[in-house]
C-alpha cells in the first residue's frame, strides 16, 4: 500500500500516516516519536490501519474485540498486511492494516 507520511507543521515528534482509500476517503493515524503507542483509524469501509508500538498485535486484538462483538460479520473476513514506514528522525515504524474481503459501502 501506498502510505503518505507526513509530520506535522507545529509537532516534528509526530507522524502522521494516511492512505488513499478505495472508497474515497484518506484515513490517517499518527504515531508520537518515543511512545509505546499506535494510534489509528477505522475508514467507513471496513478497512483498518494502526501506526505504532505494537501495531500489528493492536490491530488483531482490536478485530478480536469486534468479532466477539459480532460487528464486521458482514464483511466477510479480514486479510492483514504490516509494512514499514521511515519517519522523518530516521526511525522504521510499522504500520499494520487490514482489508475485508466485502467492504461496505462508502
Ligand atoms: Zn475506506
Ligand atoms: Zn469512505
Amino acid at each position: 500500500m501506498n502510505f503518505i507520511v507526513r509530520t506535522p507543521r507545529n509537532n516534528p515528534e509526530i507522524v502522521e500516516v494516511r492512505y488513499d482509500c478505495e472508497c474515497g476517503c484518506k484515513p490517517r493515524a499518527r504515531y508520537q516519536r518515543g511512545t509505546d503507542k499506535a494510534g489509528h483509524e477505522h475508514c467507513c469501509c471496513g478497512q483498518v490501519h494502526f501506526v505504532g508500538a505494537g501495531a500489528e498485535e493492536r490491530l488483531k486484538y482490536y478485530l478480536e474485540e469486534r468479532a466477539a462483538q459480532r460487528l464486521d460479520e458482514e464483511l466477510g473476513g479480514y486479510s492483514i498486511y504490516c509494512q514499514e514506514i521511515n519517519t522523518p528522525w530516521m526511525e522504521s515504524i510499522l504500520v499494520a492494516y487490514a482489508v475485508p474481503s466485502k467492504p461496505k459501502a462508502h
